[in-house]
């Protein structure tokens, strides 16, 4: 027998619930990608419903109601109104909060008007009795005219209900459940006799939002002198908002039971104190803190095991493979290549969970109404905290993480200060060049002076990204009015299943996307460090052991001199030695121009360069670590230290500041869907990062 396929979009308010219930539907077969054209990010999955049906499940962005005021919402008004669209549900499953009922249903009734078949899901339904919330379910279903699944995402109770009912969707009431022409009867009359085929609801909605459906498009409307003042719009789209909340007022009058003296809880306090003007900040700080402390310290116990993994797998299979191009592209290109992308696994995963945790407790919702009073300031959003958080795990997913900033001149001006929060691939960077330059002292008794670096990087990453963010609002000419929706969802425990799909997806999005790039450029730098165009390169061995002629030397001296040869005659040495001239000033030598060159792509390629630059050829593995290597590195012309506290500072700087980073170019370039902005990213930033460096060399060497 055929399966039977049954398309179910899930539908509802933010903060409902509805990732909970899609969660429980659908488990880990989900699938997250993009909206054609938009940014919007779109999630499907399926469920079994029975033995021949399965049902594929469209998760639509969180909506308030179908007068469309962001991007998000469009997504789900131009589905519902498009019959012809390949994922137009058969049923609508509309997904509402037991406590919130009265603001939930308006979008309801809105899609009962649309005569799509549709259930009602009334989620959290394990907190009702603590609520003291009761339902008459059989009179509210008789009023909204739909089927009530009654459920709670968090126990898992009612799913199978819910899936029964979507199995039986052919015997749903497709009927509105109150009546919309009765906004301006005139009007419908009008519109009812100039398109008789058409749905009258679905008219009013193309006509108030700005967008086409179907058959029907909206310069046909406005052709056919339909066209109101925009004013006009505006109040009958209000009159229609209030006509449906009387009509479920009077329903919820009946069908709903709340003993108020029961509801009153904890939350009003709560929320007076992680909201309070001082320590509303100093939780906030202080939560950020201990989240930082544990996502190094936790992360450094597996980075070390992956790192102790890759390099033995690479010396294992350099041991045992053929010798041959073939090996050394496999063990020194696309083994360290993958360790690259894998090591920062654990601190993206961490800083993920934490997010998603204050995000599923109803915190993150504090955070940002608490910020939003100073971050507007920078013409940012409070919402900007996030993504601005998340940066210092990979600028990606935090970049990624703007899209449910409403306003588009705020979201854009996240997006483009975001790349200067320190990231965790500048953090090895920082690392090697901190312990090579900084002295590791003490002050004060009990601050490293090293750490105390580290720290201030951090501090700077943040700084700059709120100074360019109040340089570009004064520049960018774009306005655009913003509204800040202050969402205040209850506090609840968070749901581990909702927590765990959160992080496998976003580490997912993270090893995809830069992984890719990462991998690529290991591997073209693994070959342009061991091709050479000329024959210095092809007979490095026999010039070198020329120019020594008889003198006695020590094997292993005489092979790394071959190798720095060839290496120096390899193309990318070439490369670091057609740009010296440019970064002499800056106290960098061709090496360092080397992976200045290669980091450009992705700034943790810059030690993995070095490692490569001061190793390749040399075999011997009782080599000096590359950290004491790079000590020993002289100026061939002065006899001075290469890495010195100078260089090192102005390094450290440049690495702070300079745009290195392919694959945030690339996501800049796909979230704001112009090239114009990952380039304003890419020279502002590096040019930025050129000239500080470039001063800060001039003062102190
Ligand atoms: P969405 O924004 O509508 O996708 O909502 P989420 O699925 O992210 O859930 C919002 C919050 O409600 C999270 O903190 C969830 O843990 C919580 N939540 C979801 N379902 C239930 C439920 O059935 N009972 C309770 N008590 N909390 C729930």
């Amino acid at each position: 027998m055929a399966v039977q396929t049954i398309k179910i979009s899930l539908i509802g308010n933010p903060n409902t619930g509805k990732t909970s219930v899609f969660n429980q539907l659908t488990g880990l077969n989900q699938q997250v990608g993009n909206y054609p054209g938009i940014t919007v990010e779109r999630k499907q999955g399926t469920v079994r419903l029975g033995e021949n049906t399965k049902g594929t499940v469209i998760d639509l962005p969180g909506t308030y109601s179908l007068n469309a005021s962001s991007m998000d919402e469009s997504v789900v008004i131009e589905l519902l109104l498009n019959r012809n669209d390949k994922d137009f549900p058969d049923v609508a499953v509309v997904v509402t909060d037991v406590e919130n009922l009265k603001r939930n249903l308006l979008l309801f009734t809105q899609i009962k008007d649309l005569e799509i078949p549709a259930i009602l899901v009334i989620n959290m339904a394990d907190r009702m009795q603590r609520k003291g919330i009761s339902l008459n379910i059989p009179y509210l279903e008789e009023q909204l005219k739909t089927k009530i699944a009654l459920v709670s995402s968090r126990k898992g109770t009612g799913i199978n209900e819910l899936k029964e009912l979507i199995v039986n969707y052919k015997y749903l009431p497709t009927e509105p459940c109150l009546n919309a022409s009765s906004i301006d009867p005139d009007y419908f009359d009008k519109l009812r006799q100039a398109f008789p085929n058409q749905l009258l609801y679905k008219l009013w909605l193309v006509i108030t939002q700005d967008v086409n459906f179907g058959q029907l498009e909206r310069n046909e409307i406005e052709k056919s002198s339909f066209t109101k003042s925009k004013t006009e719009l505006k109040r009958l789209q209000q009159k229609e908002t209030i006509k449906r909340y009387q009509f479920i007022n009077n329903v919820l009058k009946q069908g709903q039971t709340v003993d108020t003296a029961m509801a009153k809880d904890l939350r009003a306090r709560l929320d007076r104190v992680l909201t309070h003007k001082v320590f509303g900040y100093v939780i906030f700080f202080s939560i950020l803190l201990l989240i930082f402390q544990s996502i190094f310290a936790w992360s450094s116990v597996p980075m070390d095991l992956i790192d102790e993994g890759f390099s033995w797998l690479s010396s294992y299979t350099s041991k045992n493979m053929p010798p041959g191009k073939l090996t050394e592209l496999v063990t020194e290109g696309i083994i360290p290549g993958i360790g690259g992308v894998v090591i920062f696994i654990p601190q993206i995963a961490f800083l993920f969970l934490f997010i998603s945790i204050l995000e599923e407790s109803g915190y993150m919702s504090r955070v940002v109404f608490l910020m939003d009073r100073i971050m507007k300031r920078f013409g940012l959003s409070g919402k900007s905290v996030v993504p601005l958080i998340s940066g210092t795990a990979c600028a990606i997913p935090a970049i990624m993480a703007t899209r449910n900033i409403e306003n588009w001149r705020e979201r854009l001006i996240t997006i483009l200060v975001t790349p200067f929060t320190t990231c965790s691939a500048r953090l090895p960077v920082y690392a090697i060049l901190i312990a090579l330059v900084i002295p590791n002292r003490m002050v004060l008794g009990f601050f490293n002076v090293q750490g105390l670096t580290l720290m201030l990087l951090y501090m700077l990453g943040f700084a700059s990204a709120i100074i360019s963010a109040m340089i570009l609002n004064k520049v960018l000419k774009t306005r655009y009015k913003s509204f800040f929706v202050a969402e205040m969802p209850n506090y609840k425990l968070p749901l581990a299943k909702n927590v765990a799909i959160t992080v496998i997806e976003k580490t997912k999005a993270f090893v995809y996307g830069a992984g890719k790039i990462i991998l690529a450029i290991s591997i073209v730098i693994w070959f342009l460090g061991s091709h050479g165009p000329g024959e210095e390169f092809k007979n490095a061995e026999q010039i070198i052991t020329n120019e020594i002629g008889n003198t006695q030397i020590d094997p292993d001296k005489l092979n790394d001199k071959i190798a720095a040869y060839q290496l120096e005659h390899s193309y990318i040495g070439i490369m670091g030695k057609s740009i010296e001239p440019a970064i002499k000033p800056l106290g960098y030598d061709w090496k360092i121009g080397i992976a200045i060159v290669s980091s450009f792509a992705a700034r943790e390629v810059f030690v993995g360069t070095l490692a490569t630059i001061y190793n390749i050829g040399s075999g011997s593995e009782d080599e000096a670590t590359i950290k004491e290597r790079m000590k020993a590195e002289t100026d061939p012309e002065t006899g001075k230290k290469i890495f010195n506290f100078a260089s090192g500072l102005s390094l450290l700087l440049f690495y702070a500041f300079a745009m290195q980073c392919m694959s945030t170019l690339a996501v800049t370039k796909k979230e704001t869907n112009s090239w114009k902005w990952p380039l304003m990213q890419l020279f502002g930033m590096s040019a930025f990062a050129y000239l500080v460096s470039l001063i800060t060399y001039q003062l102190l060497k």
